[in-house]
């Protein structure tokens, strides 16, 4: 096992950015006002740009072309950010993730009480 305090891989980089881009989604206004959303579309652009793999962010740059970031609410941010992850899971046959759970799973916790 390597050791934690190593630079992280292409996984361990991933999992602990989508960690930090849904709860940052779970957390964002539910109205956000007009500098909120100018803002947020912003960062995915800078983000899409400067995250550390190179065709990850390739891939992710063409991704939010094709499919503009839904910035209107904290629902529409989380819902869109769960389907970029899901092309990425398709990419990469993974499972999916059902986003009608997205909430539950980063800011909620799961309806039947285990994360409580
Ligand atoms: P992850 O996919 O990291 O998921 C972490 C947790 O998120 C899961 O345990 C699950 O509970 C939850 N989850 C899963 N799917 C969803 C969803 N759709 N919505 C909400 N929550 C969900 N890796 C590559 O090899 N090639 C790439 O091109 C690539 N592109 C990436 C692009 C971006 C923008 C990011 C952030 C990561 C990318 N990765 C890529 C990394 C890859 O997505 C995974 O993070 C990595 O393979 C580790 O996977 P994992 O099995 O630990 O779970």
């Amino acid at each position: 096992k390597v050791p934690e305090d190593c630079p992280l891989d292409i996984q361990e980089l991933g999992s602990n950015t989508w960690s930090f881009l849904h709860t940052m989604a779970a957390y964002y206004p539910e109205k956000p006002n007009e500098q909120e959303k100018k803002d947020m579309t912003k960062f995915i652009d800078l983000f899409s740009k400067f995250y550390p793999c190179e065709h990850c962010a390739l891939d992710f740059q063409h991704s939010i072309k094709k499919k503009k970031p839904d910035v209107q609410s904290r629902y529409s941010l989380s819902d869109w950010f769960c389907q970029q992850h899901n092309i990425v899971n398709r990419k990469l046959s993974k499972p999916e993730f059902d986003c009608s759970k997205v909430l539950e799973r980063w800011r909620d916790g799961w309806k039947d009480g285990s994360c409580d």
